[in-house]
């Protein structure tokens, strides 16, 4: 038997063992669903056939999803996590290379990896702002570009001018707005503009639905209709269906957590502004080594490397989570004073 070399040359997925009290490393939201959402999801799935297939085009998702933004189901795909999602956008277009914009989200170079795709990198900019220009130079040969708005690690947005200038060449942009719902700030109304434009969204963060598994885009019907074709059937199975659409009927619920999180986001930014990014994401990208100090203490954060080798990427967890990191945090921001 002889494993592919290709497939060697990827790391197995770590689970971290041990017995850590908070998680704020995976950009989770804090909050599982109320109970009394829960029976509502869970009346619908007692109406559910469990032998029979979901929806081949996941059609009752995608309607549901089309009339909450007030656009055409054909304008809306659905997948098994955004990370499905962009595994099939990067196989779409034709070109020569994808353009990434890092430090970034790291499943784009996954899949990019995967699919034997090169990529061409044009770095963000010492305040993590990325440069439509630079962009939009590599984008003949491109067969998409990757834009993060708010980005993942860095937390910040990217300005619309700049977005502007890369949909202007007509190149194929995915602009990943998992954490949009944080921000305030959304570029959806490009779409009706720039044909090129995919606005790539998840239920994971906002919300709460990490563990259903489900993303979606937002496109033009041509783009759509290419998702289709080579989308794998039955990836979004029917349970996680039913799932998302009882939770787009409680936007409300969704956005009080939002806020909350937003609130903690800004407490949490104040408490070690010297060394923390401003935020409009769900977690804050921190200059401070502080991965295994935490870990000792039993909070778990993201440790970055690369460009970004001695920072971390804290999520926002609840009041009393977010209490005790400010507490190791500052205990460790005396050590190193
Ligand atoms: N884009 C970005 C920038 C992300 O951080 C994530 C989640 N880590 C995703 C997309 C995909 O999330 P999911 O597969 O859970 O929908």
């Amino acid at each position: 038997m002889r494993i592919s070399p290709l497939v060697k040359s990827f790391q197995p997925y770590k689970v971290l063992e041990g017995d850590y009290r908070i998680w704020l490393d995976k950009n989770e939201n804090p909050f599982d669903l109320p109970p009394e959402i829960k029976e509502e999801i869970f009346e619908e799935l007692r109406k559910t056939p469990f032998n029979r297939y979901p929806h081949i085009t996941s059609m009752p998702l995608r309607e549901a999803i089309a009339e909450f933004y007030g656009v055409s189901p054909e304008n809306v795909a659905v997948g098994n996590g955004g990370d499905e999602l962009l595994s099939y956008l990067m196989r779409i277009f034709d070109g020569e290379y994808v353009v990434t914009t890092p430090p970034t989200f790291g499943m784009y170079y996954f899949y990019a990896k995967l699919d034997g795709i090169p990529i061409v990198e044009v770095p963000l900019d010492e305040n993590f702002i990325m440069n439509g220009d630079k962009i939009a130079e590599k984008a003949e040969k491109a067969s998409l570009v990757f834009i993060t708005s708010p980005n993942n690690p860095t937390g910040n947005t990217q300005p619309r001018e700049e977005i502007i200038k890369v949909l202007d060449t007509g190149v194929p942009v995915v602009l990943d707005e998992a954490y949009a719902e944080f921000s305030g700030e959304s570029y959806v109304d490009l779409i009706d503009e720039y044909d090129n434009l995919i606005i790539l969204r998840t239920f994971s963060k906002a919300f709460s639905l990490a563990g259903a598994r489900v993303g979606y885009f937002l496109a033009s019907e041509e783009i759509v209709d290419a998702l289709y074709r080579i989308k794998s059937p039955f990836s979004l199975n029917a349970l996680t269906m039913v799932t998302a659409k009882v939770m787009l009927r409680h936007y409300d619920v969704v956005m009080e957590k939002v806020n909350y999180i937003i609130k903690e986001r800004e407490r949490i930014y104040r408490e070690f502004k010297d060394y923390a990014y401003p935020s409009e994401a769900n977690f804050i990208l921190m200059k401070l080594n502080a991965y295994e100090f935490l870990l000792e203490k039993g909070i778990v954060v993201r440790k970055l490397g690369g460009r970004l080798e001695g920072y971390i990427r804290v999520t926002v967890g609840r009041r009393e989570e977010n209490d005790e990191l400010i507490a190791a945090l500052k205990e460790f921001v005396e050590g190193i004073k």
